[in-house]
């Protein structure tokens, strides 16, 4: 249950109601916030003459439920947006890793040539296999971070496990959660207190209740700029490496308050089925797409077999624009 509670009752107050409760205690500009696990079901009797708001759910998806707020929370990306009034479609794309300057900087020329905002590449990769190259670190995140100044792109890149979650919350602008990660509690507290936006990715092996409940952690922790991530599940399929699941996203999209966006290259896995797969994301009106592409695919040391290269992703991102179009939204 969330309860609204007003500001002139002090924090000590609003808290020791909080502790009685069990429940969580945010403080907003206008109001506090209680939020109890979805089993409480009636404001209790002591907040009954003071609540200015309260809530019952079905779940414990609760700050992240169109219950709760019926808009798409607007998360802001650098001088544009994404949800709010939900007309724009985010283009977040580059290579699997940051492998050398040469292999970025070529990745960033392409992308200002497209007009794309967003820079992703990651510098801590999460690996099925110890024997394969795992990124290079702070050295990659410094390259980044050059690479901003450079073309005045965001960098979007992800957080594998606590021990360098600080680091990456400083150079970068937007803070991926990866698909294996997304249950690190550790992991979803540094990405809710870091007063970034928030890219939630989809375990393969996780349900979508699963997934909005990871989301209510990190916005329980004051950052309400998260946007999810579908990025392929595992499915009985071995064909393509996943399995995209666009009911899935349906289903969020009714019931959840946050923007969402899907990664087709991590689902198919192969290079020849993303240009499709990113016309039909586009054509069922989502916030954003994320694609991998890099300049010699087939010299990449991470995902080389999903990776566009620069010729492949200038075809299909021309080809999303009249898709865009029809449905609403405008490329950004
Ligand atoms: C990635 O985005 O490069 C990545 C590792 O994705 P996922 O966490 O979805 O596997
Ligand atoms: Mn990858």
């Amino acid at each position: 249950m969330i309860i609204h509670l007003p500001k002139n009752i002090s924090r000590a107050c609003v808290q020791e109601y909080a502790d009685k409760l069990g429940a969580l205690c945010m403080e907003k500009p206008d109001y506090f916030v209680l939020i109890s696990n979805h089993t409480v079901k009636n404001v209790p009797a002591e907040l009954q003459e003071i609540a200015i708001g309260h809530w019952s759910f079905a779940t414990d998806m609760q700050l992240s439920s169109r219950e709760y707020y019926p808009n798409t929370h607007r998360v802001a990306i650098g001088d544009t947006y994404i949800g709010g009034d939900g007309k724009n479609q985010l283009m977040i794309a580059g290579p699997c890793a940051v492998e050398s300057r040469e292999q970025i900087e070529q990745s960033c020329q392409m992308l200002k040539e497209q007009g794309i905002r967003v820079l992703r590449a990651g510098c801590y990769k999460p690996r099925t296999s110890p024997y394969t190259f795992r990124g290079l670190g702070e050295d990659g995140l410094k390259l980044l971070a050059e690479m901003r100044e450079k073309y005045g792109l965001l960098i979007a890149t992800e957080m594998r496990d606590a021990t360098h979650a600080d680091k990456v919350v400083e150079y970068a602008d937007i803070v991926q959660v990866g698909a294996k990660a997304m249950y690190d509690h550790g992991l979803l507290t540094a990405a809710g207190q870091s007063g970034k936006p928030v890219i939630l990715k989809r375990g393969f092996g996780s349900t979508l209740q699963e997934l909005v409940n990871c989301a209510d952690f990190i916005m329980s922790c004051g950052n309400e700029q998260v946007i999810l991530c579908e990025r392929g599940i595992r499915s009985f399929e071995t064909n393509t490496r996943f399995t995209l699941d666009l009911c899935g996203v349906a289903w969020l999209k009714e019931h959840c308050n946050l923007p969402i966006i899907l990664d087709p290259s991590h689902a198919m896995g192969y290079a020849y089925g993303i240009a499709d797969l990113a016309r039909a994301c586009t054509a069922m009106g989502v916030d954003g797409l994320l694609i991998e592409t890099h300049p010699c695919p087939e010299c990449a040391q991470s995902d080389a077999a999903q990776q566009l290269n620069h010729r492949q992703f200038a075809e299909m991102y021309a080809s999303l624009q009249p898709i865009a179009a029809a449905v609403g939204k405008t490329l950004v």
